[in-house]
């Protein structure tokens, strides 16, 4: 495997930045699907950091504006969208 190959594998894992689209399939039905993924500046969210624990929470945002948000969610309740990639 050569390092472009490389790359493009390691561009294809589930990694989310802040600003990029994913999909919520989470607990909270009324909220499936795309939003824009946002660090969560809350006070758990800071908590968790300051203890160097590994667990990373996002705020959604709506990609167009038209709902309330952010929303406090768990790494695992999205993935990133593949067409943000
Ligand atoms: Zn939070």
């Amino acid at each position: 495997m050569g390092m472009l190959a490389m790359d493009t594998l390691l561009r294809s894992l589930d990694l989310i930045e802040p600003g990029d689209l994913v999909v919520y399939h989470g607990s909270i039905t009324a909220l499936h699907g795309l939003w824009l993924a946002l660090p969560c500046p809350c006070d758990i969210c800071r908590a968790i950091d300051a203890l160097g624990l590994p667990e990373v929470r996002f705020a959604l945002a709506d990609p167009w504006g038209e709902l309330p948000g952010p929303f406090h969610v768990r790494r695992q309740s999205v993935t990133r969208s593949v067409a943000s990639g």
